[in-house]
C-alpha cells in the first residue's frame, strides 16, 4: 500500500488524483489532503478518503472545515505550518505537489528533507528553486517523478537509457486557444476566450498560461531541472493534436516519444505507480483515425511568454522567480478582468527589467523576489 500526500486536493490534478486513488483503493492510501480555501470539497474528499489530516491554508476556511468535521477524528489544520505537517507526515510515502504556484516550495523542500518522494505537478517550485529542490533531493535520495504530462512523456521515453545519451528534448506544445493569431489580434482577447483551451481540461491559472505561452516557457526551465540539460537542448515543438506528449532525440539519432489521447490521469499514475505500468480505463490512440500529426516552430515573437521565459531561464538566480511571480500576479489580474491580455507580457517584462539578479538565492530571497515583483506590478498599476 503506497500512502498519499496530496497539497491541492480540491484542483484539476487533485481530483484526478484521487480519481487514480479511487480505481486503485486496493494499492493507494491518502493520509494527508490540503487545499486553499474549497471547504466543501475538501469535507466531501476527507470524508471520502478518511485522511489522518487535512489543511486549508485559508484560516478561516480551515475553521469552518474543522467545525464541519466534528464527527470524525481528522486533525484539520491552517496556514503554511499545516501545509508543511500535510507534507511531511511520518506515514507518507509520497506527495503529489498540485497546488498552484509558488506556495508550493516551502512544502516540497519540507517533503523531500523528510525523505518523501515527490510526485510533482506545481512547475513553479521548480521553476524558481529547482537549484534548492534538485541537489537537496540527491542528498536525500528521494525520486522526484514528473506529473506534467510533457514531462512524463520525456521521462518515460529516457527509461533504459543511461544519463548523458539524450542530444535534445523536444518539447511539444499545443499551441494554446490563439495559436495562428498576430499580435494586434490578441490585444482583444478576453478571459473567456483564454479559457477555451483545444485539448486539456485544467486549472484556470495555468489554461491561461497556455493561451500566453508562458505554460510553455515555465515547462522549458522545469525539463532543464528535471533533466539535468542545458536551456539550448531543449527545442519546443507546436503539435496542435496533443498526441505526441514530448520526445527525445538521443545521440544517436533515434527519436523516442510518448503518445496517447490527452488525459491527466495517465502521468498521474505513472508517477504514482513507476516504474510499473497499471491498467487504466478509457479511450485509446487510434492512429488509424487521426488524420495527421502536424509540427510547427512557436511563434515565440507574438507568444512572448516563451521568449521572455527562456531568457529568464538562461540569466538564471533569482530571475524565474521574477518572471514566474510577475505572471502570477498579472494572470491573477487578467482573470478579474483589470487588465488587458498583452499588459500580461508588458508586466512581466517590466518586472524583469527593473530587478537586478541574485546568484543561487536562498528560499528567503525567492520569496523576497516574489514581493519585490509583485510590488513593481502594484506601482505600475498605479501609473
Ligand atoms: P487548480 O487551480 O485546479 O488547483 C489548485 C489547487 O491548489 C487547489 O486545490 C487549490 O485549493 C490549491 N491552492 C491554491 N492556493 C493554495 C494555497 N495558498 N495553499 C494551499 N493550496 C492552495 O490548479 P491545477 O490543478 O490546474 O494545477 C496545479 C499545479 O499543477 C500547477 O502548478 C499547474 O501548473 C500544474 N499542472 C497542472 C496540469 C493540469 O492539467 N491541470 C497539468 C500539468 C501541470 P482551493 O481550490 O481549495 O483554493
Amino acid at each position: 500500500m503506497k500512502r498519499l500526500s496530496i497539497l491541492g486536493s480540491t484542483g484539476s490534478i487533485g481530483t484526478q488524483t484521487l480519481e487514480v486513488v479511487r480505481s486503485y483503493s486496493d494499492d493507494l492510501s491518502v493520509v494527508s489532503l490540503s487545499a486553499g480555501r474549497n471547504v466543501k470539497l475538501m469535507e466531501a474528499q476527507a470524508r471520502e478518503f478518511k485522511p489522518r489530516l487535512v489543511c486549508m491554508y485559508d484560516e478561516k476556511a480551515a475553521a469552518e472545515l474543522k467545525e464541519r468535521l466534528t464527527d470524525t477524528d481528522i486533525k484539520v489544520l491552517s496556514g503554511m505550518e499545516g501545509l508543511i505537517e500535510a507534507a511531511t507526515l511520518k506515514s507518507a510515502d509520497i506527495v503529489v505537489t498540485a497546488v498552484v504556484g509558488m506556495i508550493g516550495i516551502r512544502p516540497t523542500i519540507a517533503a523531500i528533507e523528510a525523505g518523501k518522494d515527490i510526485a510533482l505537478a506545481n512547475k513553479e517550485t521548480l521553476v524558481c528553486a529547482g537549484h534548492i529542490i534538485m541537489p537537496l533531493a540527491k542528498e536525500k535520495k528521494v525520486k522526484i517523478l514528473p506529473v506534467d504530462s510533457e514531462h512524463s512523456a520525456i521521462f518515460q521515453s529516457l527509461q533504459g537509457t543511461p544519463k548523458g545519451r539524450c542530444e535534445k528534448i523536444l518539447l511539444t506544445a499545443s499551441g494554446g486557444p490563439f495559436r495562428g493569431k498576430k499580435y494586434d489580434e490578441l490585444k482583444d482577447m478576453q478571459v473567456e476566450d483564454a479559457l477555451k483551451h483545444p485539448n486539456w481540461s485544467m486549472g484556470r491559472k495555468i489554461t491561461v498560461d497556455s493561451s500566453t505561452l508562458v505554460n510553455k516557457g515555465l515547462e522549458v526551465m522545469e525539463a532543464r531541472w528535471l533533466f539535468d540539460v542545458s536551456i539550448d537542448d531543449i527545442e519546443v515543438v507546436v503539435h496542435p493534436q496533443s498526441i505526441i506528449h514530448s520526445a527525445v532525440q538521443f545521440v544517436d539519432g533515434a527519436i523516442i516519444a510518448q503518445l496517447g489521447l490527452p488525459d491527466m490521469k495517465l502521468p498521474i499514475q505513472y508517477a504514482l505507480f513507476y516504474p510499473d505500468r497499471r491498467p487504466m480505463e478509457g479511450k485509446r490512440a487510434d492512429l488509424f483515425a487521426l488524420s495527421s500529426l502536424t509540427f510547427e516552430r512557436p511563434d515565440s515573437a507574438t507568444f512572448r511568454g516563451l521568449s521572455l521565459a527562456i531568457e529568464a531561464g538562461k540569466c538564471g538566480g533569482s530571475m524565474p522567480t521574477v518572471f514566474n511571480a510577475a505572471n502570477e500576479r498579472a494572470v491573477g489580474l487578467f482573470l478579474e478582468k483589470r487588465i488587458g491580455f498583452l499588459s500580461i507580457y508588458e508586466l512581466i517584462e517590466a518586472a524583469m527589467r527593473a530587478h537586478r539578479v541574485i546568484e543561487n538565492p536562498d528560499v528567503d530571497e525567492i520569496l523576497n523576489a516574489e514581493k519585490e515583483s509583485y510590488a513593481i506590478i502594484d506601482e505600475r498599476l498605479k501609473q
